[in-house]
């Protein structure tokens, strides 16, 4: 009834005699007056858009909502070929925080061709990126004034549900490739204030990314914005002040993939290996990836250490528990620290019946986490809800019947997340842990800290089982830190 009550306006409107434009078009058209007018704009080829700003680290920070660690951005320089979908992004990222990488500045070449994604290595080696990321860059190309104003404008795109929100005027457009976006424009200066997308992220489930717009400036006769923000979700991603910017200038370059990224497939991720090594009688070492987790028996059920990555991963690991011990049940999982990669697969974890214990400063992240929507790409737990069970550990938990002792310490100073749990197995002398200490890993910049809490712990170790890299002897973890000592004094 509403639809067709809306079909009698619009035709009396149409039939009236001065022909009202409709309100969502009307938007299009304020904003693009606003900007310099839709001829300008249309005729806009190239953009260049140098600046300084910074990163976020999403996902990886000390708590699940600190945004504190960022990466200072300079050299920065984004050239759009706004006709062809066509951007490439050069940047130098420099972390402001312990970085398991290393504090030195990081440079950064990516983009994307129409479908070809592209990442080019510090070495100069160009390699493609997959369709996801492709599609989240295609879609980042409209985050902007001038290539948005450009889709709406297109007589092939759809405008709909014109609104008003805090003094903006609000339309949602789908560009004529059929990608989505809700554009906000001021009430009074009808300049674009934000442009927003949609997109599925593994931890956080339908997301918007929105990028805002403010400090506009003239532009040879266009008015671009000088600083741009975006975020994902609640949490800020990318600061940019724009330092110069340039319509059709000679520096955009050329915007085509490298041609070994060009001719390359896009990459499919591997298929999901779980390997099975025995550590001592009742624990195995689940590996064959990037993320492992550790299976520990206890007299009458069996709890799993880490449900990493995401549903592939996590559901194979799970799997894998269950074949190796088919008649006692899995109940437990045990979350090493709430960063996305350590704890992308909770939601499958849920979804299997697993009560979750993490340390409490995970608690209502994981709360969080179940409860999100996840529309876009539906998970395990989408497909199958189940509610968060969940045990909280602050400095301590033991886990122990007659057949098992393990000790959850949590792992206190670290400056690489608030919320690290190590597990101790006081009989075995082993120690389970995630990302504080890698054996083997080129940097470790965690592994004096975690000597601490040994020490202070008093514990006895004779193995590291590790969630990254393989397992190694104690030994080789004091003479890291022993090796880092003389460095930290300099
Ligand atoms: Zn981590
Ligand atoms: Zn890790």
């Amino acid at each position: 009834m509403r639809h067709l009550a809306s079909l009698v306006l619009a035709a009396a409107v149409a039939s009236g005699a001065c022909t009202q434009t409709p309100a969502e078009q009307q938007i299009v058209d304020d904003a693009a007056e606003a900007v310099g007018g839709a001829e300008r704009i249309l005729a806009v080829k190239t953009l260049v858009i140098e600046g300084e700003g910074s990163n976020g680290n999403l996902g990886q920070d000390m708590t699940p909502d600190a945004i504190g660690q960022t990466f200072t951005v300079t050299d920065y320089k984004r050239a759009i070929d706004v006709g062809s979908g066509r951007v490439r992004v050069e940047q130098t990222r420099t972390p402001t925080f312990t970085f398991f990488q290393g504090q030195q500045p990081q440079k950064q070449v990516f983009g994307v061709d129409g479908a070809v994604a592209y990442n080019v290595a510090a070495s100069g080696n160009a390699t493609r990126a997959n369709d996801v990321v492709a599609k989240d860059r295609r879609a980042e190309i409209y985050h902007h004034p001038i290539t948005i104003l450009r889709a709406a404008l297109d007589p092939a795109a759809t405008l709909s549900n014109p609104r008003t929100q805090d003094n903006q005027s609000v339309v949602d457009i789908t560009t004529p490739d059929g990608l989505m976006f809700t554009l906000a424009i001021d009430s009074t200066t009808k300049l674009p204030t934000r442009v927003v997308s949609m997109t599925d992220n593994t931890n956080l489930g339908d997301v918007a990314i929105e990028t805002s717009f403010a400090d506009y400036q003239d532009v040879d006769g266009l008015q671009l914005p000088a600083l741009l923000t975006t975020k994902t979700d609640k949490y800020t991603t990318a600061e940019l002040r724009v330092t110069r910017q340039a319509v059709d200038a000679a520096d955009a370059g050329d915007l085509a993939a490298p041609a070994a990224a060009a001719s390359a497939a896009a990459p499919v991720p591997p298929p999901v290996m779980v390997t099975v090594e025995d550590v001592a009688p009742g624990v195995w070492w689940l590996a064959g990836g990037s993320h492992h987790s550790v299976l520990v028996e206890f007299a009458d059920h069996l709890t799993l250490i880490e449900a990493p990555q995401n549903d592939a991963r996590t559901l194979a690991v799970i799997a894998k528990a269950r074949e190796i011990r088919p008649d006692k049940p899995l109940t437990h999982v045990v979350n090493s620290h709430h960063h996305f990669d350590h704890s992308g697969g909770i939601r499958a974890a849920v979804s299997e019946g697993l009560t979750v214990i993490a340390h409490k400063a995970s608690a209502q992240y994981f709360q969080d986490s179940v409860a999100r929507p996840h529309t876009i790409v539906p998970d395990a737990l989408a497909k199958n809800p189940m509610p968060l069970k969940i045990e909280t550990v602050d400095e301590e938990l033991e886990l122990k019947d007659a057949t098992r002792t393990v000790n959850l310490y949590r792992i206190a100073g670290s400056p690489h997340a608030v919320t690290l749990l190590m597990a101790y197995f006081p009989q075995e002398r082993i120690l389970v842990l995630g990302d504080v200490y890698t054996p083997g890993a080129a940097l470790t910049p965690y592994a004096p800290n975690l000597m601490e809490n040994i020490t202070a712990r008093k514990l006895s170790v004779d193995r590291i089982v590790p969630l990254h890299g393989m397992i190694g002897p104690y030994g080789d973890l004091v003479k890291v830190v022993q090796a880092a000592k003389p460095a930290a004094a300099n």
